[in-house]
């Protein structure tokens, strides 16, 4: 009797094992969705029983996302508000959070990042393809309507002064990574990757239990990787000065990245930022706002908030990057490296 429960329980247990190594291998097939959104390629793939779903509701999120938050769209939230003269605009939870962070990050980066930027970025050609060097005498008229700290947001409003104009370019992918994170969640995914235009995000680790590897692009040659480094479950987000930029006639480079301080590209000895932390959004924020504020004040930023990673090239070729880096970091470039020191 005892010989036969021993067996049945073999049997059970036998069949538990195969029907768990069945559902393990279907669920290793990765489903993969490409998307064009937010005027960038964008690509995600999940891991999982529910990944065609999850994926679906994903792309439609990205696209509820960008109708929010488009500045061209008349029927976008951020355009109504561009164009409500100082009046007060109802807007979306979304867009009250974004708009939110917006204006928490001006502060907390000493004004480095400033969505109130747009009608700078708009006079370089940023945003019409019509690039060329403005005038300074243009540039100092636009920027006295640049404050962060002039947009209000109340509940669910938003008021930002006559005459200013706000995009959150530099935010908007950080906070749908962290939505398409949650969905997935909500699908009971545990594995899964996504690229928002450079914007990486994983949820948990491989579906065989590694890490996943993700490679930072050398600013100094784009198409290869300066290093990889391994993550879970987090966001790896960088900015950089060979993404949208242009020649000017006096035949020097300049970048989508704008100093509030003085409305010309930020040029202040870093050529890219990369930070690495548990929520797009912050990673998103930061790495435009760290770009900005150039290789002392990024570094001292970083010792202070201690809450996230980051993998700083300066100028000059030098990689520079945190020490809760230096597990999972693996360099490939030429360019010489150092721990950020921390005392
Ligand atoms: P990317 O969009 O290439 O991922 P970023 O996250 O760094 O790079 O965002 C850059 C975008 O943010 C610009 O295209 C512009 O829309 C906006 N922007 C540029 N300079 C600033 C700034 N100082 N503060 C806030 N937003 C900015
Ligand atoms: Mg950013």
């Amino acid at each position: 009797m005892k010989h036969r429960i021993f067996n049945a329980s073999l049997i059970l247990s036998a069949m538990l094992i195969s029907f768990t190594s069945c559902s393990n291998k279907q669920s290793q097939t990765a489903k993969e969705r490409d998307v064009f959104a937010m005027d960038t390629f964008m690509t995600m793939k999940a891991y999982g029983d529910s990944a065609d779903i999850a994926l679906e509701q994903a792309e439609n999120r990205i696209h509820e996302l960008e109708n929010c938050l488009s500045v061209t769209n008349q029927e976008s939230e951020i355009y109504k508000i561009n164009s409500a003269d100082g009046a007060e605009v109802p807007v979306s939870y979304d867009t009250a959070l974004m708009v939110e962070a917006g204006v928490f990050y001006w502060q907390e980066t000493k004004g480095a990042l400033d969505i109130s930027i747009y009608p700078v970025l708009s006079e370089w050609g940023f945003t019409t393809g019509d690039f060329h060097v403005p005038d300074t005498a243009t540039i100092s008229k636009l920027l006295e309507k640049v404050d962060g700290g002039s947009i209000e947001v109340n509940d669910f409003t938003v008021k930002i002064p006559s005459g200013s104009k706000i995009d959150l370019g530099a935010i908007a992918k950080g906070y749908t990574g962290d939505e398409i994170m949650e969905i997935f969640q909500n699908n009971g995914i545990t594995s899964a990757l996504i690229s928002l235009g450079g914007n990486v995000q994983a949820l948990g680790s491989k579906p065989d239990g590694s890490d996943w590897r993700v490679g930072i692009k050398d600013p100094f040659s784009p198409d290869t990787n300066m290093c990889v480094v391994s993550i879970s479950d987090k966001a790896v987000v960088t900015s950089g000065n060979y993404e949208r930029c242009f020649t000017g006639d006096d035949g020097k480079e300049y970048w989508h990245i704008i100093d509030p301080d003085d409305g010309f590209p930020a040029d202040n000895g870093l050529v890219s930022v990369t930070v690495i932390g548990e929520k797009g959004l912050r990673c998103d924020a930061l790495s435009t706002a760290l770009f900005v504020a150039g290789t002392d004040e990024a570094q001292s930023y970083l010792r202070n908030y201690r809450d996230v990673d980051a993998v700083l090239v300066t100028d000059d070729g030098k990689i520079l990057y945190t020490d809760g880096l230096s597990k999972c970091i693996e360099i490939s470039s030429d360019m010489p490296s150092e721990v950020i020191p921390y005392d």
